[in-house]
């Protein structure tokens, strides 16, 4: 394979993690950008956001996957934590019907901040604890549908399905973009190539220079 440059990629993702605390929003970013698990939640101060790039179609995505720092807890999510997102997993606990219960309101607040061509995945996480199972798939299946986002289970704690989750969102959002690239083709030839494209590494370049993060 030619020589990459650590940084060099085609295509930067925002990904935004949300739902309740204790549902393992933080295990599944660590589980997919380092493949690390811990038992104990700790707690972080301020916003944070992990990378990792994967191929789609032979272009590079650094998918950069932004995680709460337990603001949740507090519903004071602030708009820059959703800012310029394109893809968003939205998360619960399969043993704990509430967290399932409060999806309908992120995913209203997640509308509310978003541009309508966000990709969405439920996921309900903890799968591997199946003896306290409390929310049924066929429920979150039939709610997904309803709600026209895509569904998975997963277990960050077996590592069952997480891969496939960020991988599945980080490919429909390739194939949003390269759909919104050619259509911006077909309306103006005047634009020069590879200028089209709502969501290149500029926009995130404005992103961080809000100066809230880390990376
Ligand atoms: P967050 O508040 O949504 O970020 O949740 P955390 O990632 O901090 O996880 C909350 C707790 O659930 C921690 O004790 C984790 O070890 C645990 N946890 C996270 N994912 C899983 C999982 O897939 N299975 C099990 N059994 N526990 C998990
Ligand atoms: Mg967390």
């Amino acid at each position: 394979m030619a020589y990459r440059k650590d940084d060099d990629y085609d295509y930067l993702f925002k990904v935004v993690l949300i739902g309740d605390s204790g549902v393992g929003k933080s295990n599944l970013l660590s589980r997919f950008t380092r493949n690390e698990f811990s038992l104990d939640s700790k707690a972080t101060i301020g916003v944070e956001f992990a990378t990792r790039s994967i191929q789609v179609n032979e272009k590079v995505v650094k998918a950069q996957i932004w995680d709460t720092a337990g603001q949740e807890r507090y519903r004071a999510i602030t708009s820059a934590y959703y800012r310029g997102a394109v893809g968003a997993l939205v998360v619960y606990d399969i043993t704990r019907n509430v967290t399932f219960d409060n999806i309908e309101r992120w995913l209203k607040e997640l509308r509310e901040h978003t541009d309508s061509s966000i990709v969405i995945m439920l996921v309900g996480n903890k799968a591997d604890v199946r003896h306290l199972r409390a929310v049924n798939t066929e429920d979150a299946t039939n709610f997904a549908e309803k709600e026209n986002i895509f569904f998975t289970e997963t277990s960050a704690l077996e590592s069952t399905n997480v891969e496939q989750a960020f991988i599945e969102v980080l490919n429909q959002i390739y194939q949003v973009v390269s759909k919104k690239a050619l259509e911006a083709a077909s309306h103006s030839t005047s634009l020069p190539k590879g200028q089209t494209i709502s969501m290149s590494s500029n926009d995130v370049s404005a992103i961080k220079g809000g100066g809230c993060c880390s990376s």
